[in-house]
């Protein structure tokens, strides 16, 4: 299958493309995550993206696209895919669009997880991650096992501050794309509130329905 993971910052993608990826045997491909390590390994692109990242604001479309293609086109792609943190943008909808085509391939599912924004910024200050295992915690909602909350790591756009930035970023660029799937007919609104077990069983009745 090829889908889409659609919605604000703190919305639970990460988490559920875990389940997603597992069940479905799809690679997720997480453009955040594509950027983090980019500025974590110091390539020359790398700086480029912290003063986005840093600032809360989206890097730009044609260096996120060339990206994306480049990776959609490796041979774990090609029997699906669950993109997560892109498209971000109209523009960037659209060079996929072109992608797709270019491969004769097409959208199944654009998976919208909807969440309202005082949920985002309580569920993203408390977010902190283990960098050996990748598993995200939320100090609150699911601490961490004692053994390993020192080594928990706070992103560093995970503040409020840069949250907000992300959050305007995301109603006035991300947003758009809502009406843009909704017309093409891909769009399937999943309520993301509850456990994230609740929301797997959600995602995993519009998948498997
Ligand atoms: P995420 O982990 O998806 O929240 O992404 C973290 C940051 O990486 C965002 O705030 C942006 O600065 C950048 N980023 C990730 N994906 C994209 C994208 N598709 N377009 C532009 N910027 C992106």
């Amino acid at each position: 299958m090829d889908l889409i993971f659609l919605g604000p910052p703190g919305a639970g993608k990460g988490t559920q493309a875990r389940w997603i990826i597992e069940e479905f045997k799809t690679p997720q491909i997480s453009t955040g995550d594509i950027i983090r390590a980019a500025i974590r390994d110091n390539t020359p692109l790398g700086a480029e993206f912290k003063s986005y990242t840093d600032a809360g604001k989206l890097v730009p479309d044609d260096l996120v696209n060339r990206m994306v293609d480049d990776r959609l086109k490796r041979d774990d792609c090609q029997g699906g895919f669950l993109l997560d943190g892109f498209p971000r943008t109209v523009a960037q909808a659209e060079a996929l669009d072109g992608m797709l085509a270019k491969a004769g391939r097409k959208l199944n599912h654009v998976l919208l997880l909807e969440v309202d924004d005082a949920v985002l910024v309580e569920r993203i200050t408390g977010r902190r991650s283990d960098p050996d295992t990748g598993n995200v915690y939320h100090i609150k909602f699911n601490p961490p096992p004692a053994d390993i909350a020192d080594r928990l790591v706070q992103r560093s756009d995970d503040t409020e501050d840069v949250l907000r930035q992300r959050l305007d970023e995301y109603h006035s660029k991300t947003a758009p794309l809502i009406p843009f799937y909704e017309g093409k007919g891909y769009l399937r609104r999943i309520e993301g509130v509850g456990t994230p077990e609740d929301i797997r069983d959600r995602l995993f009745g519009v998948l498997k329905g």
